[in-house]
């Protein structure tokens, strides 16, 4: 499971000084005598504007004017931060004291903000909970037969890419390992082990998990994809999580996912989003195994 995140969108904000008729501020309902502002078709006392009204900076907390900039959450800064600005890893704010609380910057180099922080997935039995959530989820999709007995195991973003070395990507956010292991029996049984990027919040982790799980259930159906169809179907499990979920937090990875231009984990993935959205579930995965 790879993910790219950070959306900036622009925006366009204007406003007016007259000096004309009287007027009552839409702040304080006293009325105005000489200058006031507009802003999004209301009047305003130039104090009670700059007080109460205008949009400030999340970064330097001074007032916006002009162009400027939204994280993915909608939360405006100065274009003139952009540059230097700070992304949370997992949820994508830029981080800062008013929007985040602050942040951190892990040994491996990403950062996490202290909301995103606060609900990591660290503990075996944090671990434990989010995977039978996982397993009882996919299993209302038709995903059965997995063995909730595998092994996951987290590791930091150096260390991931290293395991993974041949799909190794600074996005990498879990992979699954696949080996086969001669029983004493002489016959040959299957071996898997999961691996998932430490510190991510709980519902990114359920994401990757049921992405890695899908992986575990193509290798146990015998299931030989292309690189794209094999992604793509992976991340169908991941949009499925996120949609259970609902948060903001969800809905944020949903949209990176469908704006994803990676070959195998974008337009793989939407090539099977349109076929369960035709399909559905259970033929989807009937035409797989087939
Ligand atoms: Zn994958
Ligand atoms: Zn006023
Ligand atoms: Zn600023
Ligand atoms: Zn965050």
């Amino acid at each position: 499971m790879h993910q790219k995140l950070n959306y900036i969108f622009l925006l366009f904000f204007v406003s007016y000084i007259f000096t004309a008729d009287k007027n009552i501020c839409n702040h304080c309902n006293q009325l105005i005598l000489n200058q006031w502002i507009v802003f999004e078709e209301n009047d305003y006392h130039n104090n009670c504007y700059e007080n109460h009204i205008a949009p400030k900076c999340s970064l330097c907390l001074e007032i916006l004017t002009g162009e400027y900039l939204l994280d993915a959450w909608g939360n405006p800064f100065h274009k003139i931060h952009e540059a230097d600005g700070i992304y949370c890893s997992s949820c994508s704010r830029i981080i800062s004291e008013g929007v985040t609380q602050g942040g951190y910057k892990l040994d491996d180099g990403r950062f996490l903000c202290s909301l995103c922080q606060s609900n990591i997935v660290q503990s075996t039995s944090q671990i434990n909970i989010s995977k039978l959530k996982v397993l009882t989820l996919l299993q209302k999709i038709g995903i059965e037969g997995i063995n909730k007995e595998i092994n996951i195991t987290l590791a930091n973003r150096i260390t991931l890419q290293k395991l993974a070395h041949k799909i190794s990507s600074s996005q990498l956010k879990g992979f699954t390992k696949f080996s086969y292991i001669k029983s004493p029996f002489g016959n040959l049984a299957s071996e898997y082990k999961i691996y998932i990027l430490d510190r991510l919040p709980t519902i990114e982790f359920e994401a990757v998990l049921a992405h890695e799980y899908l992986h575990v259930w193509l290798y146990e159906n015998n299931i030989e994809l292309s690189p794209a169809e094999r992604e793509g179907f992976c991340n169908l499990a991941s949009s499925y999580i996120y949609e259970q979920n609902g948060s903001t937090f969800s809905h944020i990875h949903l949209d990176s996912m469908d704006a994803d231009t990676h070959p195998n984990y974008g337009d793989g993935f939407r090539e099977m989003k349109s076929n369960l959205e035709k399909n559905g579930w259970k033929t989807l995965l009937h035409s797989l195994r087939q």
